[in-house]
């Protein structure tokens, strides 16, 4: 397939041409005729499929086959969770758009509402936008939605686990009833569904990788290790391994802080980003991480939502994630459009029943396996106290917490 075969026009191949892709993914194969013969859409999509080109590309050519109007009204609203992915939605429909008249802009929280209301009074086409920010600047009279002929709703569920449920029946009120509806999410719970039979008519099923299930060329590897270890594995890991590049999930922002310090005092170029730091501060993370000034960059799940680094050849999560779907997300940083990964998780024992809880969701089981020197007590934090005292007889005090002799063992590749 290529594509040429996907009936876009002359101006949107040329500009894929120049961004240097010569096949769609699958997703953009089964997801953009459908969407260019006016059809609703529900795809289940991960960041790294190729996604944001499945949509924008369609859209842009259907916008395209309609002159501009001399005001022009925003016909396509694209809502997304976080700001950075709404920024980089924008960046992609203005790279695939430089070859047409059609204008985009983003508007988000957390920076000055002044330039985006100047952007939306000089009339645009496309709006990305996060859900707070939109009907903010609505409330304000700065926007107008009664001329939307497409919305897309992109990582819907993470739109959901943020709380944005609420403000979405709000949206769709100041919508009209009669337009082209595209939902992207990588995972399909209860809600997600309730939610999609409320805003798609008929649609479209289109998947790129079966539901929850991660992501194809990511390696990944599980490794027991104690909490107390995993600064020092995590540092040695990079080190060792030469690791170029590498996005660090942590459970929280706190200890995304925390060992963000220490890969610093370690000499490793760090930077963390999670929902206490400003969006300047994220921004410019992300360009230093991009153009390799930085090597890690710790995130919680929230701040790392649908960043778009291409070919990040690591993700590690330092803790596991206690919701399995979101495991699925942070490895979907890696392996991305093509090109291989590795994911690698460092587990406790408290994370245990977590590990079981995505093997279930997986449907798969993970080994877990050790690193020599690094071989975890195998006892719960909170029971290695209870048990201080307890001994097998024979056995020497200092042994007693040493693990089933078991060597460095790569787990499950
Ligand atoms: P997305 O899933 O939209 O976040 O896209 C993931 C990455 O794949 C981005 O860096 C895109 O620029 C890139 N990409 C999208 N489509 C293609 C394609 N057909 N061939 C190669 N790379 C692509």
């Amino acid at each position: 397939m290529s594509f040429q075969n996907l009936g876009l026009s002359d101006a949107l191949l040329k500009a894929i041409s120049e961004k240097g892709y010569t096949t769609p993914s699958p997703i953009q194969t089964k997801a953009i005729p459908e969407i260019l013969q006016g059809k609703d859409v529900l795809a289940s999509a991960q960041t790294g499929t190729g996604k944001t080109a499945g949509f924008i590309l369609p859209i842009l050519q259907i916008l395209s086959q309609n002159p501009p109007q001399k005001k022009r009204a925003i016909k396509t609203l694209v809502l997304t969770p976080t700001r950075e992915l709404a920024a980089q939605i924008e960046e992609n429909a203005k790279e695939y758009g430089k070859h047409l008249d059609i204008r985009s802009t983003v508007i988000f929280g957390g920076v000055n509402q002044n330039p985006q209301i100047r952007a939306l009074r000089n009339g645009i086409d496309i709006l990305i936008a996060t859900p707070g920010r939109l009907l903010d600047l609505h409330n304000q009279g700065e926007l107008s939605l009664k001329q939307i002929s497409i919305l897309v709703l992109d990582e819907a569920d993470r739109m959901l686990d943020m709380g944005f449920a609420r403000d979405i029946k709000r949206i769709m009120d100041l919508i009209p009833a009669k337009r082209q509806n595209l939902l992207f999410s990588a995972t399909f719970s209860k809600e997600i569904k309730e939610l999609a039979n409320g805003i798609l008519s008929n649609p479209v099923m289109v998947e790129a990788t079966p539901e929850n299930t991660t992501a194809e060329k990511v390696n990944q590897t599980v490794y027991r290790v104690d909490k107390g270890l995993k600064t020092a594995v995590t540092i040695k890991m990079i080190q060792d391994e030469n690791w170029t590049q590498a996005l660090i999930f942590t459970r929280t922002k706190h200890g995304a802080n925390k060992l963000c310090e220490k890969l610093e005092k370690a000499g490793i170029k760090s930077s963390a980003i999670h929902g206490n730091k400003s969006q300047n501060h994220r921004t410019k993370s992300l360009e230093d991480f991009k153009c390799g000034k930085i090597k890690i960059l710790v995130a919680t799940d929230i701040a790392a939502r649908g960043l778009d680094i291409p070919l990040l050849p690591h993700v590690m999560n330092f803790e596991l994630p206690n919701v399995p779907e979101d495991y699925v997300h942070r490895i979907g940083r890696t392996g991305r459009a093509g090109a291989s990964g590795e994911a690698v998780s460092l587990v406790d024992i408290d994370e245990m029943p977590y590990l079981r809880g995505i093997e279930k969701l997986l449907g798969e089981s993970m080994n877990a396996g050790v690193i020599t020197g690094f071989e975890p007590t195998n006892e719960p934090t909170k029971n290695i106290e209870k048990k201080k005292n307890f001994r097998r007889p024979g056995q020497h005090a200092n042994d007693r917490r040493k693990p089933a002799a078991k060597t460095f063992n790569k787990a499950k590749r």
